[in-house]
């Protein structure tokens, strides 16, 4: 119904940050490799994201607004074995339930692509439309229907920096895929695919800022299943923003006072520096050590052995900072 849909907006739909999240990793789950985004009004006026992945059918189309209807999870064991990054088939129904919504999409192989508009919940009807391969999602005049929550939006600017954090977050993960980012019309973020070591790095610096490298120790170090790689900066570094700190777990994106207390002890034990380190690291280790499973929408994790996981990082962090950084 459109109220348990509304409801689970509350859940996964709390400004257009929240939505853009939902469709980037939609996008990425469906293989796109170029993924635009357009705003207008920081995302609460407009905000759609166009990619080039496997499509939706036609007669799936309407099924993938529906609650439940994911078509990522068969059985209880996919649950437990979670590869993608959604998995819940909340995202797309909570997002129609509280805007003006439209997806318009053509699965690899089809002649034709199809158009289906949902406003405030109310689906119509599809219509055969024209695009190449892929899923356009438009998502427009969030909120429209439910005031009390429009009223929580912060100004067009600070949605749109939201927004472009989010990017950020998602393009550190996935370096094959090429991003770009307009507001009103004006390109924002050109973010070209980032196939080998030089471009990735390009792509970090763009995102980190052009001195970042330059004063960032590069991290590349493994241990009994652990594995930890990325680039650590140092405190010479003259930041322009202060909370550019990205830590993924097996490529998911992650907040945990047990990896932020590690690296910051590390940080403060060889370079006696009392402040946070600006950081883009990777941690990979087995699916069964890690339960991703905690709250999709959020970023958290739960680590079945946070201490090793807490010594691992602190020990390799400091090592690395003592040989090449002190
Ligand atoms: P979930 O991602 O949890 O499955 P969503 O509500 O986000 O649930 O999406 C519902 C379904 O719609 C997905 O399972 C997928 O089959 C389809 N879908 C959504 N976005 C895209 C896209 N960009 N490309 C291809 N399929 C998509
Ligand atoms: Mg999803």
């Amino acid at each position: 119904s459109t109220l348990a849909n509304q409801i689970a907006a509350g859940e996964v739909v709390e400004r257009p940050a929240s939505i853009l999240k939902e469709l980037l990793e939609n996008s990425l789950d469906a293989g796109a490799t170029r993924i635009t985004i357009h705003l207008e009004g920081g995302g609460v006026d407009l905000l759609s994201v166009e990619d080039d992945g496997v499509g939706i059918f036609p007669v799936d189309l309407a099924l993938a607004l529906e609650r439940h209807a994911t078509s990522k999870v068969a059985t209880w064991e996919d649950l437990q074995a979670i590869h993608t990054m959604g998995f819940r088939g909340e995202a797309l129904p909570a997002i129609a339930s509280v805007s003006r919504l439209e997806i318009v999409s053509r699965a690899h192989g089809q002649k034709q692509a199809t158009r289906l508009q949902v406003t405030g919940g109310a689906t119509g009807a599809p219509e055969p439309s024209a695009r190449a391969p892929g899923t356009t999602v438009r998502v427009a005049d969030l909120f429209f229907n439910v005031p009390a929550r429009r009223k929580f939006l912060r100004s067009a600017s600070a949605e749109l920096s939201r927004n472009q954090k989010v990017l950020r977050q998602i393009a550190l993960a996935n370096f094959p895929v090429a991003f770009q980012l307009f507001q009103n019309g004006r390109a924002l973020v050109q973010l070209p695919a980032a196939l080998d070591a030089d471009s990735r790095a390009q792509r970090v610096a763009s995102i980190m800022g052009e001195g970042f490298l330059a004063n960032a120790l590069y991290i590349e170090q493994e241990d009994q299943g652990l594995s930890l790689s990325g680039w650590l900066g140092l405190p010479t570094y003259n930041r322009a923003r202060g909370d550019e700190q990205y830590f993924y777990v097996n490529s998911r994106p992650v907040r945990d006072p047990v990896i932020t207390h590690a690296l910051r002890a590390s940080y403060n034990d060889v370079l006696f520096q009392d402040r946070h380190p600006l950081y883009v690291l990777y941690l990979k280790l087995p699916p069964e050590r890690v339960d991703v499973n905690v709250h999709p929408a959020k970023a958290e994790v739960r680590f079945r052995d946070s201490r090793e996981i807490h010594d691992f990082l602190f020990h390799t962090l400091r090592r690395v900072i003592a040989e090449q950084g002190g």
